[in-house]
């Protein structure tokens, strides 16, 4: 199967119904408006990236303007067979000599089943996600590729011995959403102006071969500047190679029918090093100083936090300095603020949260920015910093209800009240906060900051309170109480004095 000629992607009308498998000159060339149509939004958003990073490789728009045009215009079919001249063998899943993200004779005692491709379906320490029973049983070629893709560069390696990707375990991965997948496409790939500036060597990467072209060393020690962007986008890290696929049928995860369907695959332990940071377009990175020397790295998500969160780190870059972190959001969203002229931002954000080689949470969904988000950055930092610091001011309060004060013989509860508290602020502030940055008026913000400040000191007392309701009755507990309410009341105070003087104007 052919990726490039082939029909694989999972598709349905934007409006209406009707899946059907089709080609990526159809999905290109046509104006139709589609959807990706996948059992699991991980599998979507991986169906959506390979397909950006095909784009990306064969169809880079020369600058800005293209850029727009290609968002707007299918394809002619001109322009697209002249973007698959010299690709052609490069994207066949079952290559006699080069398959796609495989290594050719994996020597393994066994085969693994597909379900341990599709990440998360086996050895998952959560019952928190549901799958379909079987989904992994028997996959068509366009599932087989998106979940080779998906786990290669988006999930840790299978454990002890195998890899993980040039991003690490479990990168989070932000994209731009647009109102159908041709024109969502179009709006990821960096055009050559971009290119320029973040892979110099961008018009050479035809020449360098993709891991299964030229495959990796064993205990190679690889400089990531060496990396070019089309071995990068695709780069696979583990030794992985599909067996003989069976009859026709139904795949288990699209739904489709499928003339081949592939039912396991070989896989063996194989290292190498890869020295220093890649940069990769679809990921926030951070620069921190460890031992007085800057290190950079692709972040992912490490608690179980809302993701209004994270917003600063992916969406707002900034220097490395002192006391701040560097940041660099994904080059897809620092290219979308200059598309941006005015609209709201679609983002999809994507990651999964791993314990190792476990996947413990599957992370996917889509926030939104409204219009004037391209020029407010610091609207959307001020109501991250707001919602932080009562956050913090509510568990502080509550820590020292916990811990008491030794020095004044005041007792604590000793009951971890503060971290139960922390999680419902969470959770009962994450619906406000994402509508806020979906909603809000970037240029008169002041109202709905003030609006803000009032739901947020409500919410930390109305917690405070639950939480600290059932020791009301203890005696002991009484003076601890009073003075834990008291510094609850002076932390609000002082946050809705700092949100006064940030509303005020500056002369
Ligand atoms: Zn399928």
């Amino acid at each position: 199967m052919n990726l490039l000629t082939d029909r694989w992607i999972p598709v349905r009308p934007v409006a209406g119904c009707g899946v059907e498998q089709i080609s990526l000159e159809t999905l290109l060339c046509e104006p139709h408006q589609r959807a990706l149509s996948l059992p699991r939004d991980d599998m979507e958003m991986a169906a959506c990236q390979l397909l950006v990073c095909i784009v990306q490789l064969l169809w880079p728009p020369t600058n800005m303007e293209q850029s727009i045009q290609r968002i707007q215009t299918p394809l002619t079919k001109e322009e697209f067979l002249a973007g698959l001249t010299g690709w052609e063998e490069s994207f066949i899943l079952n290559h006699p000599e080069h398959p796609f993200m495989q290594v050719k004779g994996v020597i393994a005692k066994e085969t693994t089943g597909m379900d341990k491709l599709m990440v998360g379906l086996t050895g998952s320490t959560s019952c928190a996600f549901v799958n379909q029973p079987g989904q992994g049983e028997a996959l068509c070629g366009g599932c087989a590729a998106i979940a080779l893709f998906n786990q290669a560069c988006n999930a840790p390696g299978f454990g002890g011995g195998f890899k993980s990707g040039l991003r690490g375990g479990a990168p989070i991965t932000t994209l731009i959403q647009q109102r159908c997948l041709r024109s969502t496409l179009w709006a990821n790939v960096l055009n050559a102006e971009s290119l320029e500036r973040d892979y110099p060597e961008w018009q050479k990467q035809h020449c360098q071969g993709f891991t299964w072209q030229k495959p990796i060393v064993s205990n190679e020690k690889i400089p990531a500047h060496s990396i070019g962007l089309a071995r990068g986008l695709f780069w696979q890290p583990a030794h992985i190679e599909l067996s003989p696929p069976s009859a026709a049928g139904q795949c288990s995860a699209c739904g489709g029918q499928a003339d081949k369907r592939y039912l396991s695959f070989l896989k063996a332990k194989f290292n190498y090093t890869v020295e220093g940071f890649w940069l990769h377009p679809h990921s926030p990175c951070v620069e921190q100083t460890k031992k007085g020397i800057p290190e950079k790295r692709h972040i992912g998500f490490t608690l179980p936090i809302p993701c209004w969160t994270q917003v600063g780190r992916l969406l707002i870059s900034q220097q490395l300095e002192k006391n701040q972190e560097g940041r660099r959001a994904a080059l897809v969203i620092e290219q979308a603020r200059q598309l941006a002229n005015g609209k709201p931002l679609y983002m999809s954000i994507g990651g999964y949260r791993n314990n190792q080689a476990a996947i413990v949470e599957r992370r996917h969904e889509v926030m939104v920015f409204s219009q004037g988000w391209d020029r407010h950055q610091d609207i959307i930092n001020e109501i991250i910093h707001t919602g932080q610091g009562y956050r913090l001011a509510l568990r502080k309060a509550l820590y020292l209800f916990v811990e008491g004060m030794k020095d004044n013989d005041i007792i604590g509860s000793r009951i971890p009240v503060h971290e139960v508290a922390e999680r419902r602020f969470y959770r009962e502030s994450d619906i406000y906060i994402t509508r806020l940055l979906a909603t809000i008026n970037y240029e008169q913000p002041l109202k709905e900051l003030e609006s803000l400040h009032l739901y947020l000191s409500a919410l930390c007392q109305s917690l405070f309170e639950a939480a600290t309701d059932p020791y009301d009755h203890h005696v002991k507990l009484i003076q601890t109480l009073a003075i834990s309410r008291r510094v609850l009341i002076a932390q609000l105070s002082a946050l809705k004095m700092q949100g006064e003087q940030a509303d005020e104007p500056t002369p």
